[in-house]
């Protein structure tokens, strides 16, 4: 398990393909895999994650999952989705990272279900979108001693 600080990197050029999705998909969630690379800086243990490529996912969240809320506020992947997006990033070389997803007109912060359905090691970046707008946008990482989320930093770059 990783110890040192993590840091997520995405170009404007990704960044705005991101929130196109969202835009897309409102008032629903969207939902999609972020692949790229990571470097481990070995005297500082610093972990930084580079964004090469997403994969939009279809959002398969059903009312009857869970709790009555529905794709405005939810969002599911399948497992055969899941598996496909490994198998994509492992043909091209590159990571996993982890997902992103929108939040319609809701603040980008995790909510219990994001929670409960996170898995180690990955970022969760999540677009908050409001009235169709893309607004706040941050990045997540589990922490397992915690059993909550806790930010990562975010860097934008041209
Ligand atoms: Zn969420």
């Amino acid at each position: 398990m990783h110890s040192g600080l993590t840091m997520i990197t995405i170009s404007q050029t990704l960044l705005s393909e991101l929130q196109a999705h969202g835009v897309r998909e409102f008032p629903h969630e969207c939902c999609g895999a972020m692949l790229g690379e990571q470097t481990l800086n070995s005297e500082t243990g610093d972990l930084t994650k580079q964004i090469i490529e997403l994969i939009p996912i279809d959002n398969h969240w059903t009312v009857s999952d869970d709790d009555g809320f529905d794709k405005r506020r939810r969002f599911a992947i399948r497992p055969e989705d899941y598996q496909a997006v490994e198998k994509a990033a492992k043909a091209k070389n590159l990571t996993l990272l982890g997902f992103y997803h929108s939040h319609p007109d809701h603040p980008a912060i995790p909510s219990a279900t994001d929670l409960k359905f996170a898995w180690p090691n990955f970022s969760y970046i999540i677009q908050s979108i409001i009235t169709k707008v893309p607004a706040e946008i941050h990045s997540y990482v589990l922490d397992l001693d915690a059993g909550q989320f806790k930010p990562e930093g975010l860097e934008i770059y041209a």
